[in-house]
């Protein structure tokens, strides 16, 4: 698991792209995996495609979830660990899904997303990564619980879309044979959350129902009597996922001490694992890893979390056995790909690691520590255009055009004029902002 820092969004104004905000993203094949396992049936009641919908976390403590546009919904960490059960999270993702399914994303939405071409990089615009600096005034929006911030605003439904978002996720849930109090439970962690925030004099509040009347308007569709016992699936995906996180993100200590709460053995191994690793425990994390893997021994996430953790500790020779590992298991994990290419780029198998660091990018660009580990391979074989352009395109991503803009004319000046690395230089000089 690792931070992507400050993803940008960029307004398209039609004339240039101006970058509005920026999030933080924790990149974890693992806990995606399980976040797509727990949202199937959601998304599929929903009428969505699951394949065509990713569901990203956020790091923020603070509990938040939005969509953007039709392909993905940010989930923050704050409000994942605060889920207790499965159900809590599927209805989380069925209230974004009903936003989806409903047609909500609004025109100022998708503004963020097309960029003003259609070029190759006009894509990229979709979602950049990186630093927008000093915009910190601007705060994330709590779609499904309050927000008050020109963000918020950016990125918020009516009332009557919230209401009619809730509904649907009641009805999906219930499709799903999922318990719909898992939705009251989290309405009463955003009731809470109210309660501790915002005055209702905030423009954004005053327009937007609260969470507690938003919990009455669905209390009379759960029915108290009848409870829908949790699919064995789901409850093992949701404590993998919350397990993982949290032994990432709390202190080992805290980790080491309830390691034994969780239900299922390989999450107990898998827990004590990362908090061993962090420890810098080596030999102890990977013990815990053993015995995780014999019980299930054709997992390539916890094959893949061997070799991060062996990397982590530095160990980069064992680990670039491991990912060579993972990655046959698993070989269109962009995520162990980029492990795999910055684990033999540590070895100084330089060559090779150019190779698989460019697949990787090939099926996931939104990557900014990819691309700072392909410019030093790059420069490193002496390909010092093609590094000039990948940081170029890193820098775009972070939003911060101005450098994009020198490394993409030094790119421009050293790369065969016409080709598909000049014309990729051209796309990024092509956000230059009108004088
Ligand atoms: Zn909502």
């Amino acid at each position: 698991m690792y931070i992507i820092k400050r993803i940008a969004f960029f307004l398209c104004t039609g004339l240039f792209a101006a970058p509005v905000f920026a999030i933080d993203l924790l990149r974890d094949s693992d806990v995606e995996h399980a976040f797509t396992e727990l949202s199937r049936p959601v998304l599929q009641a929903a009428g969505l495609t699951p394949k065509g919908i990713r569901i990203l976390l956020l790091d923020d403590k603070k509990p938040n979830a939005f969509i953007i546009d039709n392909q993905h919904i940010f989930i923050s960490s704050g409000l994942v660990l605060s889920t207790d059960n499965a159900e809590m999270f599927q209805a989380i993702i069925a209230h974004e899904a009903a936003h989806i399914a409903h047609g909500h994303v609004t025109r100022r939405m998708q503004n963020m997303l097309v960029g003003r071409n259609a070029s190759a990089f006009g894509l990229v615009l979709a979602l950049m990564t990186g630093a927008v600096s000093g915009n910190h005034e601007l705060s994330l929006p709590l779609a499904i619980g309050a927000a008050s911030s020109s963000r918020g605003v950016l990125l918020s439904h009516t009332r009557a879309e919230e209401s009619a978002a809730d509904h649907a996720a009641m009805r999906y849930l219930a499709r799903s044979n999922i318990d719909g109090k898992g939705m009251i439970e989290v309405l009463d962690l955003f009731i809470d959350q109210d309660n501790l925030t915002a005055s209702r004099q905030d423009p954004y509040l005053r327009t937007h129902p609260s969470s507690r009347d938003r919990k009455q308007a669905l209390q009379a569709l759960v029915k108290t009597n009848v409870t829908t016992p949790t699919n064995r699936k789901d409850a093992y995906w949701h404590e993998r996922a919350v397990g993982k996180i949290s032994a990432f993100l709390r202190e080992p200590e805290w980790t080491l001490m309830r390691a034994d709460n969780a239900k299922n053995s390989d999450i107990r191994h898998l827990r004590r694992a990362v908090a061993f690793s962090r420890q810098g425990k080596v030999s102890s994390a990977l013990e815990e890893m053993d015995k995780a893997q014999a019980l299930r021994p054709k997992d390539p996430y916890l094959q893949e979390l061997k070799a991060e953790l062996l990397m982590r500790n530095k160990h980069f020779a064992q680990s670039v056995k491991e990912y060579s590992k993972a990655v046959s298991m698993n070989p269109h994990n962009a995520l162990a790909l980029s492990g795999y290419g910055r684990a033999l780029l540590a070895n100084k198998q330089t060559t090779k690691a150019l190779s698989v660091l460019k697949k990787a990018r090939e099926i996931d660009f939104r990557n900014t520590r990819l691309l700072r580990d392909l410019a030093i391979t790059y420069s490193q074989l002496g390909k010092n255009n093609m590094a000039a352009l990948v940081t170029a395109e890193r820098y775009a991503l972070t939003g911060n055009i101005k450098d994009a803009i020198i490394h993409a004319r030094r790119a421009s000046k050293g790369l065969p004029n016409g080709s598909a690395a000049w014309q990729r230089a051209q796309d990024v000089l092509d956000m230059k902002k009108p004088e």
